[in-house]
């Protein structure tokens, strides 16, 4: 049968699929309260469809997407994947949410930032336009949720999703991401930013520079003896606060930048290396 795991392709895994018995089939077996579901339970569950039928499209996906045993028909991994992804809702649910506001102010025009839902959640000023944030997120996860409910929540997941790209492993497959520094201080206004990709599954994460060091021990402690404490801070207020920072190349072979917050009359200088990660702390006070 298909179980020839190393030659499976993301080609055959869409045909195997590409059936509406085969998905119910897979989704009968993940609502089993039992580890493992008969054929004729998986039958009845999914309508009694005619069983020379059944039995084809069963066999389908015996191997890759389940196991059968002795007591029965159980998921695979790659099957519990598979039913994962459409109960997030990423496959199958078009759903929206807002335009609605949230307590932040655009640090361009000093209007009002709104979030909203269309495929991505997406933070913008109502009034401007101006972007300050775009992401992935499933669409399960609006169901229960107001408006300003689901920009705290897409700000937790985004930061915790961006922490294990900028980690190096992808958050949406566990595979090593690469890293890119984008140095284009003084060409535009996005200063310096880091490029985090998968290979295995496209995903891409930018991260401006700020999002290198705003958890670092200095930063935290920094702002904290000034009353501010960036470890709770939402995505859309740390771009507000880094808007003072100052970015500086100090040098292009090897290459290193430093960054220098203001806070209370006081300066806290930090430098990174080509990694971004940070190399030297200098309180300037
Ligand atoms: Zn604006
Ligand atoms: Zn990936």
């Amino acid at each position: 049968m298909e179980s020839d795991a190393e030659g499976f392709s993301p080609d055959r895994a869409f045909w195997l699929l590409g059936d509406q018995m085969r998905t119910a089939i897979l989704r009968a077996v993940w609502e089993s309260s039992e580890e493992t579901i008969t054929f004729s339970e998986i039958r009845e569950q999914i309508g009694s469809p005619d069983s020379g039928k059944f039995n084809y499209h069963l066999n389908k996906l015996v191997g890759h997407f389940l196991s059968k045993g002795d007591g029965g028909y159980s998921l695979t991994q790659a099957g519990r994947e598979v039913v994962r992804a459409v109960m997030a809702g990423t496959i199958t649910k078009h759903a929206e949410i807002g335009p609605g506001p949230i307590d932040a102010q655009c640090t361009e025009c000093g209007g009002t930032l709104v979030v909203r839902y269309d495929e991505y959640g997406i933070i913008e000023c109502e009034d401007c336009g101006e972007l300050v944030m775009w992401n992935e997120f499933p669409p399960a996860g609006l169901d229960t949720r107001s408006a300003e409910e689901f920009a705290s929540t897409f700000d937790r997941w985004t930061q915790v999703r961006f922490g294990l790209a900028m980690d190096g492993i992808c958050p949406n497959c566990a595979c090593e991401t690469t890293m890119e520094v984008l140095d284009r201080a003084g060409e535009s206004a996005d200063g310096i930013a880091s490029m985090h990709r998968c290979e295995n599954c496209k995903y891409e994460a930018r991260v401006p520079l700020f999002g290198h060091v705003i958890s670092h021990p200095a930063t935290v402690s920094f702002f904290y003896d000034r009353g501010v404490d960036v470890t709770e801070m939402p995505y859309w207020r740390m771009r507000s606060l880094a808007r003072e920072f100052n970015e500086d190349v100090i040098s292009q072979n090897p290459w290193t930048a430093s960054i220098t917050m203001r806070s209370d009359g006081h300066a806290l200088e930090l430098t990174l290396d080509e990694s971004l990660d940070v190399v030297d702390v200098e309180p300037s006070e």
